[in-house]
């Protein structure tokens, strides 16, 4: 890959504002973990990159996982004994419970009671509930919408099919030099919430567009998945090319406002793991590591044992950790441009370790090269950084002896990536370094 770091900066602003746009135009689907709005999702992906769509029948085993049943909606209500909705799928999707079973009857308040979920903390937002894995109807409303509940009966209606039929994930691959492989994973399972679920796959999809154009050096396949079944799946069928996995990231809530956060893959010390940090690091501004725990996203999968794959998750506020998660409050609102545009730009410095990290070996290791005599000291003569970058020289002369890569001499040194990368191009040019 060609780009620098620093080539970045002009691509983010136009970014972020695209990332946003995409966020928009998903926001109104309703997905689930299989069905037509994760459908929907993915062929609004594939206008953009020309993802595989790959279907997985209801009922295949996924080692000790079964592909569920296809759920569809089509319209779910609660009507008052004067026939007005007071609950309205068409009003919010969140307000069916994700996954729910299909239903129609009358039923007394005390019974609509049962099948309500609410949030009491916040009597005005929407809780976002599921029901994959235990069968149930329900709806989710602000608990104001419960309390304003006085009519002895309710006419409800779920209409929506729980039918044998596939799941849905989509797939897209870019061929590097090498067949080594770099994993970006994101969830499309949930319906309208923007930072958990939309702002990945909006990030991501990025990404996919633009990396094919850069002629990688590894391989970077996408995957967009419904959570866990979706990744148990892919894992299932794909063993093989797991095996190819090299560096792997995990791809969420990339649109709000708090800190970068990075949780470190289960081997915790992994390539991936380092040239996160160090690209956090060398930004210079707040950031937050947390260790490596078998909860939260598709990591858990990723990260399970029996594939140990060196695959990390960097969000900005994680999983659970902001008071919008999983509510109606996690809008269009909480996530923005700025943010999408900020995450963007540390995946790809991450990317662009990835792709550069190697290996070089001195060809004058005894005793320092004089580097005047070579004109390099006159060449960074007018350099705003001179003293940085020959202090980055020295690093690279003295620490390249075919056994450190630039990310452990950028760790050593406690210099950026991006000075360490200049110092080996510039020594390159003048015949005092190759790669071993
Ligand atoms: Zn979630």
């Amino acid at each position: 890959m060609t780009s620098d770091a620093t080539g970045n900066g002009s691509l983010l602003p136009g970014a972020g504002q695209w990332m946003y746009r995409f966020v928009e135009e998903l926001y109104p689907i309703c997905r689930s973990i299989t069905g037509e709005g994760t459908r929907e999702t993915l062929r609004r992906i594939a206008t953009q990159v020309p993802i595989d769509i790959h279907e997985v029948p209801s009922g295949t085993p996924a080692f000790d996982w079964t592909v569920p049943r296809e759920w569809n909606i089509r319209d779910a209500y609660v009507k008052n004994l004067a026939g007005q909705r007071v609950i309205d799928f068409n009003k919010s999707n969140l307000h069916v419970l994700n996954y729910s079973a299909p239903f129609r009857g009358m039923v007394p308040l005390e019974v609509l009671r049962e099948h309500l979920f609410t949030l009491p903390e916040k009597p005005d937002w929407i809780p976002y509930r599921t029901s994959y894995y235990k069968e149930n109807w329900g709806f989710c409303v602000s608990q104001r919408q419960a309390d304003s509940l006085r009519d002895r009966e309710y006419e409800v209606c779920i209409d929506a099919d729980l039918k044998d039929g596939s799941l849905t994930y989509g797939e897209y691959l870019v061929p590097g030099s090498t067949d080594q492989e770099v994993l970006l994973s994101c969830h499309i399972c949930h319906p309208s919430l923007c930072n958990d679920n939309l702002s990945g796959i909006a990030l991501t999809t990025w990404l996919a567009t633009h990396l094919r154009e850069m002629k990688p050096r590894q391989s970077y396949r996408f995957l967009f998945l419904p959570g866990t079944i979706g990744a148990i799946v892919w894992l299932s069928r794909n063993e093989k090319i797991a095996s190819k996995i090299r560096h792997g990231l995990v791809v969420a809530c990339v649109g709000d406002s708090g800190i970068p956060t990075y949780k470190k893959s289960r081997r915790g010390n992994a390539e991936i793991d380092r040239a996160v940090l160090l690209a956090l690091r060398t930004r210079g501004s707040e950031y937050s590591v947390r260790e490596f725990t078998p909860y939260g996203y598709d990591e858990r999968q990723y990260c399970s044992p029996g594939f140990d794959l060196p695959v990390g998750s960097l969000t900005r506020t994680p999983h659970g950790g902001y008071p919008e998660y999983h509510t109606s409050a996690d809008n269009l609102d909480l996530v923005r441009p700025a943010y999408l545009a900020d995450s963007l730009s540390i995946y790809m410095d991450v990317i662009e370790i990835l792709e550069s990290n190697s290996t070089y070996v001195s060809l004058c290791q005894k005793c320092e090269p004089q580097l005047g005599k070579r004109g390099i000291y006159r060449a960074l003569g007018g350099h705003p950084d001179a003293g940085k970058v020959e202090m980055a020289l020295l690093w690279v002369l003295n620490m390249s002896d075919g056994k450190n890569s630039l990310l452990d001499i950028a760790e050593r040194s406690n210099l950026a990536y991006k000075e360490i990368y200049q110092a080996i191009k510039l020594l390159v040019q003048h015949d005092l370094l190759k790669k071993s």
